[in-house]
């Protein structure tokens, strides 16, 4: 009788993850709009982009270059990378800094923000609370 009760708890428990997992869907981004103008590649939809993950652009930028080790610049709402990439390069580096400076390590929820501790850069979840030191590069 006991067994059988500590099954109906486990069963009902089980059946509550689903609900549990929806609200806890991974944040997406739109569909960014890259393609190759020559030798250089364009990020049309780069600003666009950025305001969604509520990050500034220039500091996307800099990760985009660092990361894909080449030279740019922002001409307008897009960015302009010299060489050629493919959209999967771009959004391969667009990942990354989501999940270096976007999203919280906790809850995996975008509504985060930088804050300054002592002397270093940290990311903080509005959400959860949770905390975590980051490197902000200059
Ligand atoms: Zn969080």
């Amino acid at each position: 009788m006991e067994e059988y009760e500590y099954e109906e708890l486990l069963d009902r428990a089980l059946r509550q993850v689903p609900s549990a997992k929806a609200t806890d869907s991974r944040f997406t981004i739109p569909e960014l709009k890259v393609f190759i103008e020559g030798k250089a590649t364009i990020f049309d939809n780069f600003e666009a982009i950025c305001s969604y993950m509520n990050r500034e652009p220039e500091h996307v930028m800099k990760f985009l270059l660092n990361e894909l080790g080449t030279a740019g610049k922002m001409e307008g709402y897009r960015a302009i990378f010299q060489g050629q990439f493919s959209k999967d390069d771009v959004e391969h580096q667009i990942q990354r800094y989501m999940d270096e400076y976007v999203l919280c390590w906790e809850c995996k929820k975008p509504d985060t923000h930088f804050v300054k501790m002592e002397r270093v850069w940290a990311l903080k979840c509005d959400a959860c609370g949770a905390i975590r030191p980051i490197i902000k590069r200059k």
